[in-house]
């Protein structure tokens, strides 16, 4: 009979792919699910903030060789450009179809056995004895098992709703008239309109990266139809009609997410798995931070484990870790939505943009790279030996 696994992880997105890596890295036995066969486009504005950019090449994956495109300024619009900035930290962007895949290799590389094309349809157990079911048919069990499927909850394990909880995404590819790329470079644009507000970027290759979101209600109003969102958005901004104007759709259909828990953080109990990625915090996407806390949760998890520290003490010290910037974030988020006109403030101090960068993502001393990751948030007794 085999060996009872240590680890089972369900998601090979960001944070399941990292945690495996360094879970293998560790030399338990890991074996991941991630139900996609190949590599796919994904709900995603594609900014990579610099803490992710730093947590990926811990991991070997370096974005810049792979073709990333520097962002290096955020620009605000609704009608008209309110404000532009100087990002305060140098930002990157990549299609995640390349990163994603990058990732789930070296995760193989590193020994973890990563299964494709299967989903993991139930989690049952308790730590010490997990058992997960298959949508092929057959189950596995792990001593321990890590959840990190993203967007999407498992049976009986669905995550409460967030604090603003009414916004649904639209992500379409586009190419840009050839003097609108050449504007658009090295930026990334934030643009208001009624009910919503989108994330323009290059995103590598040719491709700029329309990522919208809208509420429920004005969804409803443009008749749940593609054309009739980008209309309102573009009728709404004349910024924005300039950026497409010319400008080709590189996908048949948007990718499409509903029901998105903005400002949800994860507070489990002694016998629940391990939660990462969305699964433990959900960004607002308007920050470009969700793939750095993603990975930012991998690291602290990884590191946990090592420690022998439980998954309910990880779970606490990430929630609190991540209390200011997701609660600032969302506040900001549904300011965004029910008051643009709050926006037109920036007017007057764009430089505040940059401060609201920074306050809307990972604190740096929490961060598992670099200086900060020397002191350990966890309690002093799970030291092992020979720990930094
Ligand atoms: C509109 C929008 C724009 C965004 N823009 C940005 C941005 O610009 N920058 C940024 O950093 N973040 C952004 N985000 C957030 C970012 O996409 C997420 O925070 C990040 O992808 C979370 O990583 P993850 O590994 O937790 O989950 P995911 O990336 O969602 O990965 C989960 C993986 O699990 C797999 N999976 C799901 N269910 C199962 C199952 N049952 N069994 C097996 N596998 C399963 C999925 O196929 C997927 O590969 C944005 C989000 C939205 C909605």
């Amino acid at each position: 009979m085999r060996a009872m696994l240590d680890v089972i992880i369900a998601g090979g997105g960001p944070a399941g792919a990292a945690l495996g890596t360094m879970l293998a890295g560790q030399g338990r036995s890991v074996m991941l699910f991630e139900k996609t066969t190949a590599a796919q486009d994904k709900m995603c504005g594609e900014f990579f903030s610099e803490e992710g950019v730093r947590y990926l090449a811990a991991l070997g994956v370096d974005l810049r060789a792979l073709g990333a495109v520097p962002i290096g300024a955020v620009r605000l619009a609704a009608r008209e450009v309110l404000a532009e900035c100087p990002l305060p930290f140098a930002g990157l962007s990549l299609p995640r179809r390349i990163v994603d895949e990058h990732l789930l290799q070296r995760a193989a590389e590193s020994g973890v056995a990563v299964v494709r094309g299967t989903s993991v349809e139930q989690l049952t157990g308790a730590p010490g004895e997990w058992s997960i079911r298959l949508s092929d048919g057959t189950e596995e069990t792990a001593k321990d098992a890590f959840l990190a499927t993203g967007k999407h909850d498992l049976r009986g394990r669905k995550r409460t709703g967030g604090s603003q909880n009414d916004l649904v995404a639209f992500k379409m590819y586009f190419r840009l008239a050839a003097e609108q790329e050449e504007r658009l470079r090295d930026w990334v644009e934030l643009i208001l309109f009624p009910g919503g507000y989108a994330g323009l970027q290059l995103a590598g290759s040719g491709c700029a990266n329309l990522s919208l979101l809208l509420t429920k209600k004005s969804l409803r109003d443009c008749g749940a139809e593609w054309s009739r969102v980008l209309a309102h958005a573009v009728v709404s901004s004349a910024h924005l009609e300039r950026r497409l104007a010319g400008a080709v759709q590189l996908r048949s259909r948007p990718i499409t997410l509903s029901s998105i828990p903005y400002g949800y953080r994860r507070i489990s109990s002694e016998t629940e798995p391990w939660y990462l990625g969305d699964q433990s915090a959900v960004m607002p996407s308007f920050t470009g931070d969700g793939m750095s806390i993603a990975l930012h949760s991998a690291f602290l998890a990884a590191d946990a484990y090592r420690r022998g520290v439980t998954a309910h003490t990880y779970q606490a010290i990430l929630a609190r870790q991540l209390k200011r910037p997701v609660r600032f974030a969302t506040a900001l988020s549904r300011c965004m939505v029910s008051m643009p006109v709050l926006a037109h403030a920036l007017r007057l101090y764009p430089g505040a943009m940059a401060w609201i960068a920074s306050w809307t993502r990972v604190p740096s001393h929490f961060l598992k790279i670099g200086d900060s990751h020397r002191s350990s948030p966890y309690p002093s007794f799970h030291r092992c030996a020979g720990d930094i």
